[in-house]
Order: structure tokens, then sequence, then C-alpha cells
């Protein structure tokens, strides 16, 4: 029965689909734009802008970094859990400024932002048709994963949104232990059936189910290591066309170096978060202010061989993060609300530079994140031992 009443729901979507596309000119493949080209399970041409804007926000139980203009959830829940004043409001401001001032196009959402709503208000402020924005957005990790969740989670996503096709859709993170999920490989309250590889699993199906009726242009995933990408090789199922995990100098050798490797491999597109290592990171509680103390600089940015390479391109320190990682081939989104810093941060693909070879390898070699304050910050995801 739950099965009919979600073929119902997908081929009701996919009727709407339709209809609304034919208001709208054929969506772009952004290769007219900065981009890297999709592979894998991703619509065939389709491109990937190669900067977009960050419109996440990161704490505990919601709970943004600081305050203005670090957050981005908009009020959610029923009844609605408390926000941060403004937060909706900041989504949209950003998104909009983006979109309009800044002529960026891609965005980078997420279900767990809980702020989609916001996003859709920004569009629609900024006048530009859907067909001319990639949205990026992901399923999970605090809704619960699964085979028929993924399907119900991305219906709710493009309700939200106000738009009947995702271009990129993402699983937000491997770990999958929510125990609301009906799907019993992933229902962590049943340790008779709950599996995390074959929930991995499940879920990747969904999202090829997804790709294949059309509700999304392109599917891929998020944090995923080598394991994880591995899992998906040995089913036999189609590959993500992108894996999204956090990625700037600090953590390169750290075990990026190796999953950039892999995924060229496969043709699987990296796209780096936190890609500027989250300057506002002095923001987080009280606790973690002395974050001094793992050897990292205060901030990225601040970091003196980064400023000087600044001095030397004529190029802000965050120029020379963003230009370093698309040198490497590497998509990023990094987090605004300030409109100079995302002209600033789009102009390293649109009126380029080159860092040379030497310069490159300089910077790689900044790696340095020994995590051994706080290992459960994300930024330390992947943390190993230098060699
Ligand atoms: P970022 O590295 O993007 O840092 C954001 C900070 O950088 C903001 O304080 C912003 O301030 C500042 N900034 C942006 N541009 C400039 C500039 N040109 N010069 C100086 N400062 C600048 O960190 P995030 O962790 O926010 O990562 C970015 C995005 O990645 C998120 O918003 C989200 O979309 C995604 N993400 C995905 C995750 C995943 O699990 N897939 C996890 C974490 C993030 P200002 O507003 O003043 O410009």
């Amino acid at each position: 029965m739950k099965l009919l009443l979600l073929v119902y729901a997908l081929t009701a979507s996919l009727a709407n689909t339709n209809n609304i596309r034919t208001s709208h000119p054929a969506p772009s493949l952004f290769d007219d734009v900065p981009s890297f080209p999709l592979f894998n399970a991703a619509e065939p041409g389709l491109h990937l802008p190669a900067l977009g804007l960050g419109v996440g926000f990161y704490g505990v139980n919601n709970e943004p970094y600081g305050t203005y203009p670090e957050c981005g959830a908009e009020p959610h829940g029923d009844p609605p859990l408390p926000s941060p004043p403004g937060c909706g409001p900041n989504t949209q401001k950003a998104v909009y400024t983006w979109l309009s001032k800044a002529g960026g196009v891609r965005l980078d959402c997420a279900n767990s932002y809980y702020n989609h709503r916001s996003v859709a208000q920004g569009i629609k402020q900024s006048l530009i048709d859907r067909s001319k924005i990639f949205i990026l957005s992901k399923v999970g990790p605090s809704f619960p994963l699964g085979y028929n969740e993924t399907i119900n989670q991305t219906l709710d996503i493009l309700k939200e949104l106000q738009t009947d096709w995702i271009d990129s859709l993402l699983v937000h993170w491997p770990i999958m232990d929510n125990p609301d999920s009906s799907d019993p490989v992933c229902n962590i309250t049943n340790p008779l059936t709950y599996n995390e590889k074959q929930c991995r699993l499940s879920t990747w199906s969904a999202m090829v189910l997804l790709f294949n009726r059309g509700l999304v242009r392109s599917i891929g995933v998020s944090n995923y290591n080598i394991t994880h990408l591995q899992e998906i090789i040995d089913a036999g199922l189609p590959l993500p066309s992108v894996n999204q995990v956090s990625f700037h100098p600090y953590i390169y050798r750290t075990g990026r170096a190796d999953l950039l490797a892999f995924c060229q491999k496969n043709r699987i597109q990296l796209v780096a978060y936190s890609p500027l290592g989250v300057p506002d990171v002095h923001q987080f509680p009280v606790e973690h202010q002395s974050q001094g103390a793992t050897g990292m600089a205060r901030t990225l940015l601040e970091d003196p061989l980064i400023t000087s390479l600044a001095k030397t391109y004529n190029r802000t320190p965050a120029q020379i993060l963003l230009r370093w990682i698309h040198q490497l081939g590497i998509a990023s989104n990094p987090r605004s609300m300030n409109e100079t810093h995302m002209i600033e941060n789009l102009a390293i693909a649109s009126n380029p530079f080159t860092i040379s070879d030497n310069d490159m390898t300089r910077i790689a070699n900044l790696a340095q994140d020994t995590c051994n304050v706080d290992s459960d910050w994300y930024e330390c995801v992947g943390n190993g031992n230098l060699p």
C-alpha cells in the first residue's frame, strides 16, 4: 500500500514537473559559466558551476556559529522551534544578493539547513528564471534516510523550494543511524535488520530512481570516503557525479589528497565545503575559542603564507585559497553574506589568475590539522597523522 502511495506521489509530482517545466526555457547545462562537467549519474552535458554560495549554517541543535550573519535556519518544526532572529531573512538576502548583484548561479542547500523556503524567497525576489539557477540540495542527516524516506524527502524539498527539479541532489552524510526510518536496513532500533552499509545502498538506489525519473538532473554524495564510494562500485550501481567534502589546505594531507585522486579516477567531481577554513570559527562557543593549541593559525585567511601570496598575486587571501582549490579541479561553495566577498569569490574563475606549480605545492604543504582539541568538529573528519 505504502509503495502504491509512493508511486502515486511520484507520478503526480512528475506530471507536475512536466507542467511547470514547460513554463520555463529548457534548463541550462551551465557550460556557459566557469564550470566543471559532470559524469556518471548526471544528465549528459550538465556542468557544475565552479563557484556556489553556501547557504548552510553549522552548530549543535541548530544553533549557529555566532549570531548574524552566520545563521541560516528559518523557524521550523511543529510547533516551530525557536530560530535565531533574522535567520530566514538572512538566507533570503544572501541568495538574492548572490543571484542578482554578484552574478552567481549555484546555490548549495540542504534539507538539514532548514531554510529551503527562504532560499525560494530569495530566488523569487531575484526575478531570475529558475532555468538559469543551479540548485544543489541534500537529503538527511537530520531527516531519516532509507528508500522511501529519500523519495519522500525529495518531494518535500521540491515543494519547499517551489521548484519541480533539483539540479544536483546529494546524500548529505554516509552515517545513517536514524531511529525513525521505515526502511528495515536503516532503522537503528532493530539490530536484527539494521545494516548501515545496506542502508547507504538502499538510500542510493532511491537516489538512482529519482535521477532516472528526471526529478533531479544529477545525483551525488557528501562526506563519503573511499570505502563508502567503493561500496557503490561493488554493488554495480551508477556512480555519484559529485562528492562534497570539507577541503582546504589545512586538511589536504589528512585524507583529502587520496580522496581527490580516487574521485578523479572515477570521474566523480569533488566539491569543497568550508573552503576558507571557516574563518568565523572563532565565534564557536567559548570552550572552542582556544583552538590555537592545535598548532593551526587562528584562521586560514590569516596564515602568513596565504597573506604573502595574496600580495604576490595582487589578490585577496580568500582568492588565493579558492583559486588553489579551483586549480586542483575542485568546485567550491564559500558561504557569505557580503556582496563584496561574493564578487571577489566568483572572480577567481571569471577573472582568473594562475598560481604557479611551486606555490600550489607550498600551499598544499601547509597541512597541519591534528584535530587534537575536539575531534567532534566536522572539519576534523578524516583526521589522520601527518606523514
Ligand atoms: P566557509 O569556509 O565558506 O566560511 C564562511 C565564512 O567565510 C563566513 O564567515 C564568510 O563571511 C567568510 N567569507 C566568505 N568569503 C570571504 C572573502 N572573500 N573574504 C573573507 N571572508 C570571506 O565555511 P562554511 O563551513 O560555511 O562552508 C561553506 C558552505 O559549505 C556552507 O554554507 C554549506 O553550504 C557547505 N557545507 C557543507 C557541509 C556538508 O556536510 N556537505 C558541511 C559544512 C558546510 P562573510 O559573510 O562576511 O563573507
